[in-house]
């Protein structure tokens, strides 16, 4: 999907990365209010009140933030429908590397989901910085997704 320059932008945070996470957010909140923001449960309530403290501070517009189920619920699943729909482009997943999670298989289905689409993916504040610098951040831009037809059409074979 062509990303227009106003994005959908998904974030997830696992509970011992949130902390990172909102602080993220409350330092780029001006760039993230420029687009539609997108999030699992827990991690969307904790953007909207941070967003909204600070566009509140400086009489700013909040952005549209479309809370999904919290991710042991299937929130994480939610997300990797919409990417497969086309309908998010790019995804900061704060996931936590030191202990596992009741929906470990969601949060590798979300990530395959998300290289299988060509999805620009931070998993750590330094990418996200990078990808929120990007001069692509503010670009109409078309990832290039691979043609994987051959896949498919090789597994119907056998
Ligand atoms: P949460 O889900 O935002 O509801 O905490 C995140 C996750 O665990 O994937």
């Amino acid at each position: 999907m062509r990303m227009k320059i106003k994005k959908t932008i998904a974030i997830v945070a696992h509970d011992n990365r949130k902390k990172d996470m909102a602080e993220w957010v409350g330092y780029n909140w001006k760039e993230l209010a420029q687009h539609t923001l997108v999030c699992t449960g827990t991690t969307g309530k904790l953007v909207e009140d941070t967003i909204s403290q600070k566009c509140k501070e400086h009489d700013a517009m909040p952005p549209q933030v479309i809370i999904l189920k919290s991710g042991p619920l299937g929130g994480d699943q939610q997300l990797g429908s919409m990417i497969c729909e086309g309908n998010v482009n790019l995804l900061i997943f704060f996931w936590d590397p030191m202990q596992p999670q009741p929906h470990d298989v969601d949060v590798k289905a979300l990530l395959r989901i998300a290289v299988l689409y060509n999805i620009p993916t931070a998993s750590n504040r330094s990418t996200a910085d990078f990808i929120i610098s990007s001069p692509l951040f503010h670009l109409d831009y078309k990832p290039i997704i691979k043609d994987y037809s051959s896949y498919i059409s090789r597994n119907l074979d056998v």
